[in-house]
């Protein structure tokens, strides 16, 4: 993917810029307040600023507390939502993944807080920006046990299930504004919280822990901060977010309809009632269906480039995790997955002529 920003979208980032650097007040100020006034209607909830989603992710984690404990990760995510949870001090175990909804599958959930007994905290992770509707089995599991559910909605700004928009579900959520994600502040993140004394918590966290007393420190908290710099990106990105979404929404349909009657590739179809950011477009591939040959041939024969999968290979089969225990025999339905999907390129700039060749592509090898 390529993040194209307009000529008046450039124009409006850089007057901010310039604003900041008049200013001189580079950090925490009204950039910062800008960005998070624009992302509070969209999330429904009042949104902090923070330098990355691994960062919310962090914050997250020190408030929930999770030294010494196990935290339950899925088995198709990124490496950081784990590495986070391990960095702060926790084990991480592995959780499959429903194919329904993308979501954490509940049984596999339940069987592994009964293999541990220490679990602090349950992170979901809405692959691919699809809330699956399973997650109301995984809360029920987390709530009945009094552990703490976290929401890694890296992929998921914006998106919905049943009108709920992602950030509603955890005692904590994390958006990373990543330059691939449906939302950027060239490096960012955001952190929401369902109670206000963890915002007021993670507000504190995100500057050293500081307190309203000039230079006292009550927690252990670092820099997490988003800088002025990366906000004046921000606001203007998410002044534009409806119009980004909408043609997101009419790239994937147009997928939709080019795509049907392919015979080795069918698209993933989110479950009725979710609403997708369309952050990736998931498609299944036929087993039988090499895919990194099929990844070579649409690159070499027709210089198409997919997007990335989400992900290619399952997290307990990353090098670091390699010779831990052995998760393959539980987590059938996220190596499944791993193996057989990949993601047609979408992105806001894609023209409708690369998607086009995308689909000619698609039907030259796939029909
Ligand atoms: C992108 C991503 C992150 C990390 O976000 P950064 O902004 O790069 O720190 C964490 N979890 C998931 C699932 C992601 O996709």
């Amino acid at each position: 993917m390529r993040v194209v920003f307009d000529e008046e979208q450039r124009r409006t980032m850089l007057a901010r810029i310039e604003d900041v650097l008049a200013s001189g007040a580079l950090t925490q100020g009204k950039q910062v307040a800008r960005f998070e006034a624009g992302v509070a209607p969209i999330l429904g909830k009042r949104a902090l600023a923070v330098s990355g989603g691994t960062a919310a992710l962090e914050i997250a984690l020190s408030i929930v507390g999770v030294r010494g404990g196990t935290v339950l990760v899925p088995g198709n995510t990124f490496f950081a939502t784990a590495a986070t949870a391990e960095r702060l001090g926790a084990t991480v175990d592995f959780v499959d993944l429903e194919l329904d909804g993308l979501g954490m599958d509940p049984d596999s959930l339940r069987e592994r807080l009964q293999a541990h007994r220490d679990v602090r905290a349950v992170i979901v992770v809405h692959l691919a920006g699809v809330i699956s509707p399973a997650i109301t089995g995984v809360l029920d599991e987390c709530r009945q046990r009094g552990i703490a559910v976290i929401e890694d909605a890296a992929h998921a700004f914006g998106a919905e299930i049943g009108g709920v928009t992602a950030g509603s579900f955890g005692r904590l959520a994390a958006f990373s504004l990543y330059p691939t994600k449906v939302l950027t502040s060239v490096e960012g993140g955001i952190l929401t919280a369902r109670d206000d004394t963890d915002f007021n918590l993670a507000d504190t966290l995100r500057d050293h822990g500081r307190t309203e007393q000039a230079n006292r420190h009550a927690w252990l908290g670092a820099n997490w901060r988003m800088s002025e710099l990366h906000a004046a990106v921000g606001s203007v990105l998410v002044e534009r977010f409806a119009a980004s979404q909408e043609q997101r929404t009419e790239q994937a349909k147009f997928y939709d309809e080019r795509i049907i009657g392919l015979s080795r590739l069918t698209r993933y179809r989110p479950p009725a009632g979710v609403r997708s950011n369309h952050y990736k477009y998931v498609c299944l591939l036929k087993p039988e269906v090499d895919r990194n040959a099929l990844r070579r041939r649409l690159a070499d024969k027709y210089g198409v480039g997919l997007a990335g999968e989400v992900y290619d290979i399952p997290l307990h089969e990353q090098p670091y995790f390699r010779g831990r225990q052995s998760p393959g025999r539980y987590l059938r339905q996220a190596e499944w997955f791993c193996r057989h999907h990949i993601c047609l390129p979408i992105y806001p700039g894609l023209t409708r002529f690369d998607q086009e060749r995308v689909v000619e592509a698609l039907w030259g090898e796939l029909a």
